[in-house]
């Protein structure tokens, strides 16, 4: 297997976390989900974990620093050696630049920044059904990813639970936070010659064809 240092770009609901844990059984990369580490600090609540709750609960951004100070961290981790999966970060452009700058000072930089596209009313659609695992973290759709039985993971028997953040009232916080201040990234790295755009409309398999021609595999 090969390493890939990939970022995966898109609207909350562009299927980012399903594409990048699929991918990472294809390449060997570990997946950095910054919302993923943030669910898990409230949970325990870590000082992280206290500071970034009112954000995520409200569908705002957390602050820059503590996000770069994670992730800085996470990808010094033996298992991203080789590769890494970005899946919600960087989300600002100031994210994106103290990114470039952590590649440079190891002297890495990206393969690709895949942007997933995704129609806004397929966004809401998908976010409303969306449950995870409390276990695992294995991502269903209740309309068009089932599990076997209702809130029962089918991999490891864990409940499944609907996101505090995928309820209406935030997800339009989150698109439009989306627009105002992520977006702005698809020009960021289209000038850099390294952004591969992906129709996100499909089947989880047919996107992730999609996903794999992207990045040239
Ligand atoms: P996600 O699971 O990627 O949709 O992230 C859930 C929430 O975590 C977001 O709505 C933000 O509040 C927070 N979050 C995740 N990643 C970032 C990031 N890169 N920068 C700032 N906040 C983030």
């Amino acid at each position: 297997m090969v390493g890939i240092r990939v970022v995966l770009l898109g609207p909350p609901g562009a299927g980012k976390g399903t594409q990048a844990k699929l991918l990472q059984e294809r390449f060997e990369a570990c997946q950095i989900s910054t919302g993923d580490i943030l669910r898990q600090a409230v949970s325990e609540h870590t000082t992280l974990g206290k500071q970034a709750a009112g954000y995520i609960s409200r569908g705002a951004l957390v602050p820059d620093d503590l996000i770069v100070k994670m992730v800085g961290e996470r990808l010094q981790a033996k298992d991203c050696e080789k590769g890494f999966l970005l899946d919600g970060f960087p989300r600002t452009l100031g994210q994106a630049q103290s990114l470039e700058r952590i590649l440079q000072e190891r002297g890495l930089a990206l393969d690709a920044v895949l942007s997933i596209e995704v129609p806004q009313q397929l966004i809401i659609e998908r976010l409303a059904g969306r449950r995870t695992c409390r276990g695992c973290g294995s991502l269903y759709h209740l309309a068009f990813d089932p599990p076997k039985s209702d809130n029962v993971c089918d991999r490891c028997g864990g409940e499944l639970y609907q996101r505090e953040d995928d309820r209406e009232e935030t997800i339009k916080t989150r698109l439009s936070v989306y627009e105002n201040q992520t977006a702005p990234l698809i020009h960021y790295y289209r000038e850099r010659g390294i952004l591969k755009p992906v129709d996100g409309v499909g089947t989880v398999d047919e996107i992730r064809r999609r996903v794999l021609q992207a990045v040239g595999a």
